[in-house]
This record gives C-alpha cells, structure tokens and sequence, in this order.
C-alpha cells in the first residue's frame, strides 16, 4: 500500500478563536480541492477551538482534516481538566498527537502514560500521532537511534498489528522544536530508517511497517520541506510554528 503524505500542523496554545476560524478557511481555500487526493493535510488546534474547526470543515465539506494536541488515557471519570478520547471521537477528530516532547517535559508524561492514550485512541478509531525524538544531551552521546526507538516501542505496547499499521509516527528531535535548528535531511531520514521503520519492521513485519507513515517535525518550512520529505522513510511532516501562518503552512503543504 502507498503511504499517503500527511501534513498536520500542531497549533499548540495559540491564536484566539477568530484567528483559528479565519486559518482553517484560509488554508482550505488555499489548497485546490485535487490536491487533498494526494496528500492529507490536517490542523489541530486548542481543544477549545475544535467545535467551531468541525461546524466549518463539515459545513463547507472540506477535506482539511483536524485533530487534537493530546488526550486522556482514560474514557471518563473525575479527572478534573481532562478531554477523553470519545469526547475528541464525538468532535469528528481524525487525529490526535500523543507523546509531544512539552507534554513529556511539562507534565511528566512517562512512556507508560504515552502507551495508554495511543490505545485510548485508537479503540475510539481515531489517529494517534505518536511522536518520538531525542534531546539534544542524547544525540550527542551518540545515542539517538536507541533512545527513538525505545520511545516507539514503548510507546506501542500491546498494540495489535493492525493498530500499528494505522499509527502514524513523527521523529521530533527536541532541540529542533521551535528553535529554528533544522536536522539535515540526511539526520530525519537515518532516524526514521533506523529507529522506527527498521525497529517496526523487526517488532511487526515489514507488511506492517511499510504501511506505517513516519513524519518529521522541527522548524519545518516551506524553505526546507521539500528536502526532508524527499527523503525515503519520511512521508510528511509535523509542523508548529509554520502552521500558524495560513499562507505559509498552505505553501509547505502544497510542496510535500
Ligand atoms: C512541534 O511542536 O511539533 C514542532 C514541530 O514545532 P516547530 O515546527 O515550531 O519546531
């Protein structure tokens, strides 16, 4: 099976309600309908943002997906603050990121946690977009292939095949997130060969992870896209800053 690119950009706690409806249009419109046949482009905004985000995409049909930054590991229950998986599955949330590195960092999300919202995800047949990546302590130690990869196997515990297959994974190198510092197209591609293709194939077959789409993020842009997808084991991108820009996450979108 092809695996079809995926674009997701991860708005994180910014703009205002406004702002986040005029972004969702302007990237629809911006992108010719043909396109999304090609490539899934998807945003996820601040939960408070979601409701409006499906009223707009279902209204107009657009093929712009959406999803969540993070979700409970439990369905419900007193867990004050929190969004449940089939809270996010009733919003029409394709997608959900599970494991960012400021939810590891901030609220001390464990691999154990991370494994226990991927399978809450998926059991509500949504996307978990499972990302992974290394310090910048680890990859100069040299240690970044084993560190990803532990990530992802932890992260995917007790998963069946076929949930493995529909979980997209994104390599996101921590000292490349929101610094500005881009890992060359060589370092995205040996992390998302060795660590995670390679480590899927010897966990589940290569049936299964030929079928897996590894996404890269970390100071993505439309001016270095095209390299980094160009890359074999790379099948699109988690985006953050550029994907506050309407123009410019369309523009990066329309080059993957
Ligand atoms: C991210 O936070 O997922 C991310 C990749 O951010 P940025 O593109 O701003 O580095």
């Amino acid at each position: 099976m092809a695996r079809k690119p995926l674009i997701a950009g991860n708005w994180k706690m910014n703009l205002n309600h406004l702002e986040a409806i005029a972004l969702v249009q302007k990237v629809a419109f911006a992108l010719p309908e043909k396109y999304f046949d090609k490539v899934e482009v998807a945003v996820l905004p601040p939960f408070t943002d979601l409701r409006s985000v499906q009223t707009l995409i279902d209204g107009d049909k657009l093929s712009l997906g959406y999803g969540a930054q993070d979700v409970s590991e439990h369905d419900s229950g007193a867990y004050t603050g929190d969004v449940s998986a089939p809270m996010l599955a009733k919003l029409g949330c394709g997608y959900v990121v599970v494991g960012h590195s400021e939810r590891r960092e901030y609220h001390a999300e464990t691999d154990d946690v991370v494994n226990r919202k991927v399978r809450a995800t998926l059991n509500h047949d949504m996307t978990p977009i499972l990302c992974v990546g290394e310090s910048l302590e680890v990859r100069e130690a040299g240690d970044h292939v084993e560190h990803c990869t532990t990530q992802l196997i932890n992260g995917l515990k007790d998963l069946t095949p076929e949930q493995v297959r529909r979980t997209v994974v994104a390599y996101e190198p921590v000292w490349a997130i929101g610094t500005g510092k881009v890992a060359t197209a060589a370092d995205a591609q040996e992390v998302c060969d060795r660590a995670v293709r390679r480590a899927l194939a010897d966990e589940y077959g290569t049936e299964v992870s030929d079928d897996v789409r590894i996404l890269y993020g970390g100071s993505v842009k439309s001016s270095n896209i095209g390299e980094i997808v160009g890359q074999n084991d790379v099948d699109g991108a988690l985006v953050g800053g550029a994907s506050l820009n309407g123009d410019e996450f369309a523009k990066l979108s329309a080059m993957a």
